[in-house]
């Protein structure tokens, strides 16, 4: 027989794929090993089952793959930065937006530990750059439903942040409001796994499947040393730059100190945040001598 299904967990070799309300044990092809790829949580995948134990057969076209944790065809990254400790830091939140962005993933801002110190600044800042944005606190609950909410949709959410930003104590308030399955909540909000396996659960929502994954052990920088972004696709993965990437005066414009550059005077004139064009400029010169086949 045979199925189309998403994997849900991988560990020691073993893929657990759900096709409809089952969930089926599989081994990978041996050819996969021998292309160099390997299956993922989050792909969406063929099997056989001739036995009790499936077969994953094909993987379906990727939309994305991150590396650390890996994890394929992410929807959504909530990016969270504590208000205090430890203190925010906008080039690391800029450089995941980005690194999102050119992965096709929806990036979403979360300041938490907001009952310490407001963060109406950093909060105004990146809902004016167009971002989804929410200021919350686990000890109050402010905003809460709101991160809740933005995660309710069909696809896969991931959590990152750095330790200690809060992530657990958010994680362990948002999912009972909008998890599903009994068996699932008992097993999140658990304490940490000391292996670092990824793992989706399914989570309550309109309008199709939700997920949201559990990434134990990983940080967000796992996620910042890990990806790459080519040169030439930067400019794109700061979406409040776009109305002015036509308007420079020279074609193949860096939009780093270049003359008649239209996003130079956009950050002049206040439309983009100071800020983020400083991320944009530390994170060129990140990337300017990067070739293309560096990149995975
Ligand atoms: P993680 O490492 O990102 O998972 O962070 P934790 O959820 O373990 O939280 C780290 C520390 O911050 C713990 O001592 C929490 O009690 C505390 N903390 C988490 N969220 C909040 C919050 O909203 N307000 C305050 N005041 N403390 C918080
Ligand atoms: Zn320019």
């Amino acid at each position: 027989m045979n199925y189309e299904g998403l994997i849900i967990r991988a560990t020691g070799g073993f893929y657990y794929v759900k096709c409809g309300s089952s969930v089926y044990e599989c081994r990978a092809r041996g050819i996969f090993r021998k292309d160099g790829i390997s299956p993922l949580v989050g792909d969406l995948v063929k099997i056989s089952l001739e036995t009790e134990l499936g077969m994953v057969d094909e993987i379906l076209p990727r939309k994305n793959a991150l590396v650390r944790p890996p994890l394929a065809n992410l929807d959504r990254l909530v990016i969270i930065s504590s208000a205090v400790e430890p203190p925010p830091d906008t080039f690391a939140i800029d450089k995941l937006i980005a690194i999102a962005e050119y992965n096709a993933i929806e990036p979403i801002i979360v300041f938490s530990k907001v009952d310490l110190s407001e963060m109406d600044m950093l909060t105004q800042l990146y809902k004016a750059a167009g971002f989804k944005t929410a200021a919350i606190s686990s000890t109050t609950g402010e905003g809460i439903k709101e991160v809740a909410a933005m995660i309710s949709h069909p696809g896969v959410s991931a959590f990152t942040g750095n330790s200690g930003v809060g992530k657990s104590s958010l994680l362990n308030k948002i999912l009972p409001l909008c998890l599903e399955v009994g068996v699932v909540s008992k097993k999140l909000g658990r304490g940490r796994h000391t292996t670092r396996t990824v793992e989706l659960f399914e989570i309550s929502g309109t309008g199709g499947e939700c997920f949201v994954a559990d990434t134990p052990g990983f940080s967000s920088l796992d996620i910042l040393r890990a990806q790459f972004i080519s040169k030439d696709q930067l400019q794109f993965a700061f979406r409040e730059f776009a109305p002015f990437l036509d308007s420079c005066k020279y074609t193949g414009c860096a939009h780093v100190k270049e003359t008649g550059c239209a996003v130079l005077e956009a950050v002049k004139s206040g439309e983009i945040a100071s800020s983020r064009h400083a991320s944009y400029c530390t994170l060129y010169d990140e990337v300017k001598d990067v070739k293309d086949w560096q990149l995975k």
